[in-house]
């Protein structure tokens, strides 16, 4: 049986708008924050978790000093200005990218779950060489993103509680209902509320994407 290789995370949608001139692609920020879902490209941290869309910047994966295209929609990507300046002009030597170091391109292929996973410490960890090379350039482990990604895994057990305590509550409501348990009926809202706010904090969350190795 064959395997399909996995889809890429990021498939784009936009229209991309015309581009010239040095400073061309300033234009397509837009087109850019929405084929990316407002998230960074790299860590995945949403713009209203990194101190909104100022705190992000355009970057040229394949860098303008190492031939990549400055115009071009598919070399530009949304990124946090944190991933933005730490990759910087970052690009592997021909001999890195022959034994297989080089960045993940979230617009081509799986990254997460496939170059690399995250542990049980929330800290990514390289699956391929690819990997590697793409979590240490990007220092896709500062503390930041360790903190931000294990609040998720809070709020994702978290949520899995409430869930499991309202398939219990449930079927009582109609006793609540009518008015026998007010205090149940109560304690349902208050649960179903806490469903709520735990969805929309994973709503910008940086999202959890299991390993896809070994499938
Ligand atoms: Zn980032």
């Amino acid at each position: 049986m064959t395997r399909t290789a996995p889809l890429p995370r990021i498939v784009r949608k936009e229209k991309p708008p015309k581009m010239r001139g040095r400073d061309g692609y300033r234009k397509a920020r837009e087109h850019l924050r929405r084929d990316f879902a407002y998230r960074c490209a790299y860590c995945m941290i949403h713009e209203s978790e990194a101190g909104g869309e100022e705190a992000f910047w355009i970057d040229h994966f394949r860098p303008r000093s190492k031939g990549g295209s400055a115009n071009d929609y598919t070399n530009l990507y949304w990124a946090c200005i944190l991933c933005n300046h730490i990759k910087g002009d970052s690009w592997p030597t021909p001999s890195e990218a022959r034994h297989g170091r080089r960045f993940a391109n979230p617009c081509h292929e799986q990254d997460y779950g496939f170059h690399f996973a995250e542990n049980a410490k929330s800290e990514l960890e390289a699956l391929t060489r690819c990997g590697e090379y793409h979590v240490g350039t990007l220092r896709l482990n500062r503390s930041l993103l360790v903190a931000r990604r294990r609040e998720r895994n809070e709020y994702r057990s978290r949520l899995a509680e409430a869930s499991n305590l309202i398939e219990r509550l449930e079927p009582q409501r109609d006793a609540a209902s009518v008015g026998r348990a007010p205090v149940q009926n109560e304690v349902i809202d208050h649960v179903h509320h806490e469903i709520d706010s735990l969805r929309a904090e994973l709503a910008i969350a940086i999202p959890f994407i299991p390993s896809l190795q070994g499938q």
